[in-house]
């Protein structure tokens, strides 16, 4: 092995690249793409234009299709690892933020055991754009004061559906990631805990992308299309949603009647 020039100490950049258009890429982002000697690239990332975003490095993709986990986690960290000892820039490229179920902070802390210097670089989570390109803010004055982002990659429990309830009852919105295989059961546990059946929703599903779908309904009427909904997709549910559609007026009648 050869020895590393204290110069040319490796590092690792947690870089979140948002969820899937290339403008929502950061300047940071873009900024320390330009020096990267490797790219540990996700399944949701933006890949298209990498090749020149990232003009000198070596591009791995490291992506999870979801079910069946491509590189394993052990082995992403063991590849970024190496890569920083062997003295290179390592930009490990996440789609959405690092830091919402995106394992940022254990990818860090695995660095942080090997004495590897890491920049976190924050992205454009799905969790707020996803609803926000389907024309709905996860916050409006008078009408949702919260909300809460919620993995259903595993069932929810019984406590956080009636905690996800109680939200909701409350005028609070929450935002489903990795919900799609769950949504029967997430949605069977709110109506029980009497979440009304006329509570708006709204799934987008690849989002920011070329077959992006929308679907807007109801807590009781979410599931009749059910089999036309594929993963990545991001749920929302709560008040908030009736900012499209026929209410429209009355919500946002709220929103002012507060000023
Ligand atoms: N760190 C990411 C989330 C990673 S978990 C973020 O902040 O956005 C992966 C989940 O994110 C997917 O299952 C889906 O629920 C959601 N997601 C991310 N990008 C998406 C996209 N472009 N379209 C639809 N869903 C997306």
């Amino acid at each position: 092995d050869t020895e590393v020039p204290a110069e040319s100490q490796g590092e690792v950049f947690l870089i979140g690249a948002g969820p899937g258009d290339p403008g929502l890429m950061t300047r940071h982002a873009l900024e320390v793409l330009s020096q990267a000697d490797v790219v540990l690239l996700d399944h949701l990332a933006p890949y298209q234009d990498l090749p020149r975003w990232a003009p000198h490095a070596e591009i791995i993709d490291v992506g999870k299709i979801p079910g069946k986990h491509r590189v394993p986690q052990r082995e992403i960290d063991q590849l970024m690892v190496r890569y920083a000892l062997q003295g290179k820039k390592v930009a490990r490229l996440k789609g959405g933020d690092p830091y919402v179920f995106g394992r940022g902070a254990e990818e860090l802390y695995v660095c942080e055991k090997e004495g590897i210097p890491v920049k976190v670089f924050s992205g454009v989570t799905s969790s707020i754009s996803l609803p926000a390109m389907a024309g709905v803010p996860l916050t409006l004055r008078g009408v949702s004061h919260m909300f809460t982002v919620v993995s259903a990659h595993q069932k929810l429990t019984d406590s956080e559906l009636d905690q996800l309830s109680g939200l909701l009852k409350d005028g609070g919105t929450v935002s489903i990631l990795m919900g799609v295989k769950t949504l029967p059961h997430t949605i069977a546990g709110l109506l029980e805990r009497g979440v009304r059946p006329d509570m708006p929703m709204v799934t987008v599903q690849d989002g920011f992308r070329a077959h992006q779908r929308e679907y807007f309904s109801t807590v009781g009427t979410c599931l009749e299309n059910y089999d036309q909904l594929k993963p990545p997709a991001v749920t929302t549910i709560g008040n908030v949603c009736a900012a499209v559609g026929e209410n429209r007026e009355e919500l946002m009648g709220k929103a002012f009647e507060t000023h």
